[in-house]
């Protein structure tokens, strides 16, 4: 696999620089708007993020953005392998730094994905895919609601 310049865990070295080189690497226009969506979305650690929430984000961080501006960056970054769009039923879709292959929790009340530690799911039996289909990848989302709370 191919690794860009940004993991998870680094910081852009300065403000807008990298951000930059990443919007000229994947043929977006470096407008304000796009650096600062790029800082924000890899300067934060592992993100999941949806385009809304990435925009209510930007938006309180005194960085107001467009919602078409969030969609097409987020799709752009997708496509090029630097965000990996998580498969999941339903009208929001969410977008996770974490490019690896992994599988999710997804906390129903707070619209919130965690991630499942890897090699804790074990997938067998799988049926073949479909005539002229492959299959590209299972992507397994664990719906959780809150435990009923004991009171003591
Ligand atoms: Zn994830």
């Amino acid at each position: 696999m191919q690794h860009f310049a940004l993991s998870q865990r680094d910081t852009l070295p300065a403000k807008g620089t990298s951000a930059r080189d990443l919007l000229a690497k994947v043929g977006l226009r470096p407008t304000r708007q796009r650096l600062a969506l790029a800082e924000h979305l890899f300067t934060a650690g592992g993100r999941h993020v949806s385009a809304s929430n990435l925009r209510d984000e930007l938006v309180g961080k005194g960085a107001p953005v467009s919602m078409g501006c969030v969609y097409s960056s987020l799709r752009r970054l997708s496509e090029i392998g630097l965000i990996r769009r998580v498969p999941m039923y339903g009208a929001t879709a969410y977008f996770d730094t974490e490019t690896s292959h992994h599988h999710h929790f997804y906390v129903a009340n707070e619209d919130r994905l965690i991630d499942v530690p890897n090699g804790t799911i074990k997938i067998r039996d799988i049926p073949a895919a479909p005539e002229g289909c492959d299959l590209v990848s299972i992507d397994v989302v664990l719906r959780l609601k809150p435990s009923h709370q004991q009171t003591p």
